[in-house]
Parts: C-alpha cells; structure tokens; sequence
C-alpha cells in the first residue's frame, strides 16, 4: 500500500464486503446461522456440488475430511511433499500413517506416473496401500484428476483434493470443486488465497453421506433429534452426541465476508490471468522458468513461482534473489519447502533425498507477488528487479 512494501500476495477487501459483514454484526445471530447456509448453497452451486460444509480453516476442512473417510490407525493416506504441512497433518490428526508421491518436475502437482509405480510396487511389495490419496491442485492449478480418479478405482483409494490454491479454477472446462473425479474437495479462504472469509475453509462433496458426517464433526458429534423421535417428546432440550466431533464452526460474521467475496471470484482470478500474461511477455527473454499452464486447466493462479536457472550454484542463486527482492521491498515467498524434511516428519523416518523432483524444485523456486489489486505499474516494478538481478547473473555466470 502506502509503506511502498509489494506483498506476495494480499486480500481484496471492498466497501460491499464490509457492508455484509456489518449487516451480521447488527443482526441477532453472529455464530453459525443463516449466512453461513448461504455462503455454502453459493459455493456448491458456483462448483456444481450437492453438497458443501462451512469451517473454520481448510485444516478443519481437511480434518473432517479425513475423519468422514474412516481414516484411522493403521490407515496410510498419500500426499505430496510440494504443498502446506496441513495437507499431510491432517491424516496424523486421525492418528493414520503419511507417506508421500513425487511431484511432476513441469507441474509441480503430484505426478500420475509416480503415483502409478509407487502403487504397483507397495501392492507386489505387500506394503501398505493408502486409504486415501489427497492430492493438491498446487498455484491453483488443478492435477491430472481424471488418471489419478482411474488408479483410486483401481487400487481402492478415496481422493480428496486440496484445492486450497484452486477456488475459481476449471478442470476439463468445469470447475474444481465439482468432485467429478474426488470423494470431497477442500478449499481455503485464508487472506492470502484467492477469496477470503478471514479464516475459513469448505468441504464440497457429492456423497450425502459424506456431508452429514462431515456436518456433525465440525460439531461436536452432536445433533439434536428429529421431532417425533422418542427422547423429544420426554427431553425437548435434547441434543445427542454419537462421535467425538470439535468445535470447527465458521461464524456469520466470516461467512458474510466470504459469501460477498464469491461475487467477485471470476473477476479476482481474470485479474491474476493479466497479471500472469503480462508476467510471461515481460520475462520472456530472462532465464527464469515461468510456471507451465496445463491444455484441460483454467489455474487460479494463487501463485507465481517461477525457477531460477538449473545449475550447480542453484541454491545459492535463489537465496541472493530472495534477499534481493526483499531489499527493494518485494515481498517474495518460497513455496513449499518438502513437507518430508520439515522435522516433525524426519522425525517419523523420513529422509532428505526421498522425493527428489520436489527437492529441486524447492531448490530453485520462487513466488513473485501476484494479486487481484496489484497494479500494473507495481507489476512492472518487480519486472524491473528481474532484470537487473538476471543482467548480473549472465555477468556472474561469465565471470
Ligand atoms: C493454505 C493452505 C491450507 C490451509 O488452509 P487454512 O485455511 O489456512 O487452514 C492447506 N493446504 C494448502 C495447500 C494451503 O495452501
């Protein structure tokens, strides 16, 4: 904004938003209520679901997924390392084994031919097949749905996707969200993604049965009876508990928010298409990698990661980027370092070297700001610092 510092990213926030959400603020009910119905009948029709369940964060969401698949001890769900921790904890939440599938080098998303191989190999090995495969339409970019949907037909797994990069995306010209090719769908609405509610996340399924489990876990495990059932009639206060549920509730006040937003969400992700189509004219001729968009994909475009150089000082060139960025007030950001070498996972067995396509990938990555509101001549600016980072490389590399 004014301080002249270009964040990576940053919410869109208009004077409508903040008139929906004064409008709860003033009304009886600021908790779970009637906003947070809408918000979750706008967003399953928007991706074309039957169903969709409101919470607090996409780590919420990811949970009751998870947990409405049966997943449990002795369960393996299967992830990718290039993605946010929460894509795997989500399984140790529901105390089952993680273990991870490589990543495409082009896509950066989960590559269906190491998925393919590593199953063939885990089912002649007699090792542990996963129950559930969550994949994650990583930048906002959906994956190769309709052959990881074949191999889960094939070797018995749920999917779920974590599109929390992906809200506004198309697979196969529809939107993601649609659960065509997954058993449920997790998105995001933290600041940063493409629509906010503050905190926030939703679950969209097509399996009725998915979604009222999913409904009791978020919370508490408690429902209360239908009129008629016996316990009413005695016990008109009843509310019964039939699993151990939490309390994940999105409130009106975050559903206002994020149902206002959704107005929006074809504007926000057109705007980040020009922003990125300006990107690639601009940097054309540097020698960073720009992000490969998929024929049968419409992306989000959350983000912008691009690579630096290959080469054996990969590593090093990166982080002089970074901090060069940084200097000239340019937020940028790396995304993900391999969720395997974070030591939480190191400590349950898991080794530098394991998934080498996302570890070089993580070597030369870098996300450049990309938002709805960033501005042209903000753009450019960036642009600019590219340039003259890359002129002082080719003098590096001559030298
Ligand atoms: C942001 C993010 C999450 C978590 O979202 P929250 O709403 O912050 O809980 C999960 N997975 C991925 C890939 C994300 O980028």
């Amino acid at each position: 904004m004014n301080s002249g510092r270009l964040p990576y990213g940053r919410q869109d926030i208009n004077q409508d938003d903040v008139d929906a959400v004064r409008r709860v603020l003033e009304s009886d009910l600021i908790t779970q209520g009637p906003v947070v119905v809408q918000f979750e009948n706008a967003l399953a029709q928007y991706c074309g679901s039957d169903f969709a369940i409101a919470v607090n964060s996409a780590t919420s969401a990811l949970h009751i997924a998870c947990m409405a698949l049966g997943v449990g001890q002795g369960d393996t769900v299967w992830t990718v390392p290039n993605t946010f921790v929460a894509s795997a904890n989500c399984a140790r939440y529901c105390l089952a084994d993680v273990d991870f599938v490589d990543i495409d080098p082009k896509t950066y998303t989960m590559c269906p031919d190491a998925l393919a191989s590593k199953l063939e190999q885990a089912k002649t090995t007699g090792t542990a097949l996963p129950s559930v495969v969550i994949v994650v339409h990583f930048a906002g970019q959906a994956c190769d749905m309709r052959v990881i949907a074949q191999l889960a037909e094939r070797f018995n797994f749920k999917l779920i996707e974590d599109a929390s990069h992906a809200v506004g995306a198309r697979y196969e010209n529809k939107p993601v969200g649609n659960c065509q090719y997954s058993d449920i769908t997790v998105f995001s609405f933290h600041p940063v993604k493409i629509v906010t509610s503050g905190e926030g996340g939703m679950a969209t399924t097509n399996n009725k049965a998915l979604a009222e489990k999913m409904r009791l876990h978020r919370s508490h495990g408690v429902f209360r009876p239908e009129p008629g059932s016996g316990r009413v009639d005695d016990e008109p206060w009843i509310y019964e508990q039939s699993s151990l549920g939490y309390n994940y509730r999105m409130t009106d006040i975050h559903a206002a928010l994020g149902l206002s937003q959704l107005q929006r969400l074809d504007e926000f992700v057109e705007r980040r298409h020009q922003l990125a189509d300006r990107y690639v004219s601009k940097l054309d001729h540097l020698p960073f990698v720009l992000p490969y968009q998929s024929a049968n994909s419409y992306s989000a475009l959350h983000l912008y990661p691009v690579l630096v150089p290959a080469s054996e000082q990969q590593a090093s060139v990166r982080r002089d980027l970074f901090d060069y960025m940084q200097s000239q007030d340019i937020g940028v950001n790396v995304h993900y370092i391999p969720v395997h070498t974070q030591p939480y996972y190191q400590q349950l067995g898991f080794r530098q070297g394991d998934f080498p396509a996302s570890e070089h990938y993580y070597q030369r990555t870098i996300s450049l700001p990309l938002f709805s509101r960033m501005t042209d001549a903000e753009q450019d600016r960036v642009v600019n610092c590219l340039e003259v980072f890359a002129h002082s490389l080719g003098v590096r590399f001559a030298a």
